[in-house]
């Protein structure tokens, strides 16, 4: 099929680029010109494990094309993706601005009929609200569909979750958009989930949510563990071998954050208070993450006292490991609560040093190594938990360091080992500091 992509960001890129690999011609559309130019130069603007060999592959195979030209891309596809993002506005409601821009080109550009995918995060009723700008700009003898079809991929193993997905959701009532939409995914060979657009939006929203909540609810029995001296590692694996809960995401740490669980629990709780019900179990979830990732500032304290003047290394800047995505990253809300104390901050992350110096310019001081963010630090604070900072010689760094002092967030590391280096290690619900 011909597939037209609209906004060539985490999604749209990964989404565009399997859709080639698995035989389809793919023009990416972007406002962003730098972008659209650095692709065209096979220049691939993220990073994403395993993305850049398949786009390689498929850019070479003629399948993947690059245009700014919306109105273009659009008149030349059967299948339109629409992959722009959907961020929080300040009332916490997800901004659909840059979809109704979309929707409304669109709609001047329809030639014929098609298939316009929203796979953007929007709240219950975005479908309909596509399909009346389309509808209201393109000529009313041009019949079209839209489809609800939520991504559920997650940064750092993007490409591997589109081609293997759990499910793929698809939201719509035309038997025809149903037939498009299964022939294009039916080589991943995943279940096909129908349902109506306004479930398929909400499956979306509901999946981060819960999600959102595990680990929340983690992190709070890990608070509680300290408190008590118990280990959280321990619980959460003991929890984790019933069937009704299950291992994943119980792993305790600074916080979730990203591009995603944090703007879509906010817009979940605002679409559930437009509708007059107070989702107050969802707004716990927010608090306590965010008392999480202020809680790691005051350990610090706690372990060093005043902060002001002292050097504190961060390991990680990435909101996980194997992307280069800091949205929301718990290391920014550290970091803040640190410089806000007068602290010194020396920070290191393999892949996210370019994006964090478009968003802190000054206020910390970028090392090329762990090692050097060891040297001379009275604490340092591991927040990624990159495999390369598991496999640091601790031996090493505990010697550049001016005092011991380690907070490992993600629990990726031996307490024992770790104190037995001499470290004044504290882990997340691993006993009291
Ligand atoms: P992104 O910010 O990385 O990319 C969005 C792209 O859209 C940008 O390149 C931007 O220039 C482009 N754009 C904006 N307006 C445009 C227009 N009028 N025409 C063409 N291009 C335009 O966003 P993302 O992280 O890929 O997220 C996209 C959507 O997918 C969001 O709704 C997000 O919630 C959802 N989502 C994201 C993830 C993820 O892990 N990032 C996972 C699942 C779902």
């Amino acid at each position: 099929m011909k597939i037209c992509i609209i906004g060539t960001g985490y999604v749209g890129l990964v989404t565009g680029t399997c859709l080639g690999d698995l035989g389809n011609e793919v023009i990416f559309c972007d406002i962003d010109v730098g972008k659209i130019s650095s692709l065209k130069e096979k220049k691939i603007p993220i990073y994403e494990p395993g993305l850049r060999e398949i786009f390689i592959r498929n850019f070479e195979r003629g399948r993947l094309l690059f245009s700014t030209d919306t109105a273009d891309s659009v008149a030349r596809a059967d299948v339109v993706f629409i992959t722009v993002g959907t961020p929080e506005d300040e009332s916490g409601a997800a901004d659909l601005s840059y979809v109704k821009v979309v929707a409304s080109e669109i709609g001047k550009s329809l030639n014929r009929y098609k298939v316009i995918v929203n796979k953007s995060t929007v709240p219950v009723g975005t479908s309909r609200l596509v399909k009346r700008i389309v509808r209201e700009n393109s000529s009313a003898d041009i019949d079209f569909d839209v489809v609800s079809n939520p991504e559920f991929l997650r940064e750092g193993c993007a490409v591997e979750d589109f081609m293997n997905p759990d499910r793929v959701v698809i939201g719509t009532g035309s038997k025809r958009a149903i037939e498009t939409m299964t022939k294009l995914y039916e080589p991943l060979k995943a279940d096909i989930f129908v349902s109506n657009p306004e479930s398929a939006e909400m499956i979306k929203y509901a999946s981060n949510a819960f999600l959102a909540t595990k680990i929340s609810f983690i992190n709070a029995i890990a608070n509680v563990c300290s408190a008590v001296g118990a280990d959280v590692e321990r619980v959460a694996k003991g929890m984790g071998f019933d069937k009704r809960i299950g291992p994943h995401f119980l792993e305790p740490g600074p916080g979730y954050g990203g591009s995603c669980f944090p703007k879509d629990c906010k817009a979940l709780a605002k679409t559930a208070d437009d509708h007059g019900y107070d989702f107050y179990l969802l707004k716990a979830v927010m608090r306590v993450n965010e008392d999480q990732k202020r809680l790691i500032g005051k350990w610090v304290e706690e372990m060093l006292g005043d902060v002001k003047d002292k050097q504190i290394g961060i390991l990680g800047l990435a909101f996980k490991p194997e992307t280069d995505d800091i949205r929301e990253s718990a290391a920014l809300t550290v970091l803040q609560y640190l410089k806000q104390r007068g602290a010194n901050i020396l920070a290191y992350d393999p892949i996210a040093m370019n994006n964090i110096k478009s968003v802190l310019n000054d206020d910390i001081r970028l090392v090329a190594n762990a090692y050097d963010v060891a040297e001379g630090s009275d604490a340092v604070i591991l927040l990624t938990h990159w495999e390369e900072f598991k496999k640091l010689e601790y031996g090493k760094v505990k010697s550049l360091m001016r005092q011991p002092f380690f907070i490992d967030t993600r629990n990726c590391l031996d307490p024992d080992e770790m104190e037995r280096l001499g470290f004044v290690y504290r882990g997340v619900g691993r006993g009291a500091c």
